[in-house]
């Protein structure tokens, strides 16, 4: 693909988690605003190859790259496998994540392990090889959720301390960074219509969930994926150069 114009033209991004659901959001919009887009997946190759596919046949250029996340070396093999496809970058979003359906009572030791190194870990140490490469004034951003600051939900509490962990290391690497003009902010979603959630939000037989979720948000809806990636388009871009260390609510208003 030609050079793309747009408020990114000649910049790249890599947001992990990129094939599907928020991460192929975020990678969308980016895209279409003219950045290359590095479209990072676990192990779904096929919707990693649509939404490159999906950018490109609006213009923009991407490319994919698979590593799964949570396991020894993760965060060197999938910048060894970046580094063939790009040299350096601009906007590093760690939006691959994972969820839990335990409670206090049930996390069994190797979930909470797992959630952990997909959840924070990864990130921190993608982050700390991704730094050297990242030229100065880029952007970091981190998905976090609405539960890190809502009221406590006990009952997907492992997943909401590891968004809170995600938060204090955005707090604190936006300090690391910013003599670089690097911003660094962690952006969170609430209930967003993707296939993480639809287990218990999509489908006719889950249609009073689905209702009852919108009406969390002080817009009556559930989010979409192209809802967050707009708001990581505006923190990506010189509009949002004086936002650093922030934590963005971005749940329709579900917080209020
Ligand atoms: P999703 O639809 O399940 O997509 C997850 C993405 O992350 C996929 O691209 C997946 O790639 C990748 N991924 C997951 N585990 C991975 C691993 N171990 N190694 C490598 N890649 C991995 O999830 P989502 O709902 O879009 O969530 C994205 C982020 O938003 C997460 O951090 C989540 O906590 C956060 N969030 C979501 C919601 C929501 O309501 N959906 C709300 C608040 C925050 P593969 O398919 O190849 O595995």
């Amino acid at each position: 693909m030609g050079a793309h114009a747009g408020r990114f033209a000649g910049k790249t991004a890599l947001v992990t988690g990129g094939s599907r659901g928020i991460g192929r959001g975020i990678a969308e919009r980016l895209g279409r605003d003219g950045a290359r887009v590095g479209v990072h997946f676990g192990s779904n190759e096929v919707a990693a190859k649509e939404t490159v596919a999906a950018i490109e046949a609006e213009g923009g250029s991407a490319f994919a790259i698979g590593t799964e996340l949570g396991t020894e070396g993760d965060a060197r093999a999938l910048w060894s496998r970046f580094d063939a496809h790009a040299d350096g970058l601009d906007i590093l979003v760690n939006n691959a994540g994972i969820g839990t359906s335990s409670s206090f009572t049930e996390t069994e030791v190797a979930e909470y392990d797992r959630l952990f190194a997909v959840n924070v870990k990864a990130p921190y140490f993608i982050t700390q090889l991704g730094a050297e490469r990242l030229r100065d004034g880029g952007r970091v951003i981190n998905i976090s959720s609405g539960l890190s600051r809502a009221a406590a939900m006990p009952e997907i509490m492992a997943y909401a301390m590891t968004k809170g962990a995600l938060d204090v290391f955005t707090q604190n690497l936006s300090k690391v960074l910013g003599p670089r003009g690097i911003t660094v902010n962690s952006v969170a979603p609430g209930i967003v219509d993707t296939d993480n959630n639809a287990g218990w939000l999509r489908g006719e037989e889950n249609k009073d969930a689905w209702e009852s979720s919108a009406k969390l948000s002080a817009l009556g809806r559930i989010g979409e994926a192209s809802d967050i990636g707009d708001v990581v388009s505006f923190l990506a871009s010189h509009d949002g150069r004086w936002v650093t260390g922030a934590w963005i609510d971005a749940t329709g208003g579900s917080l209020t």
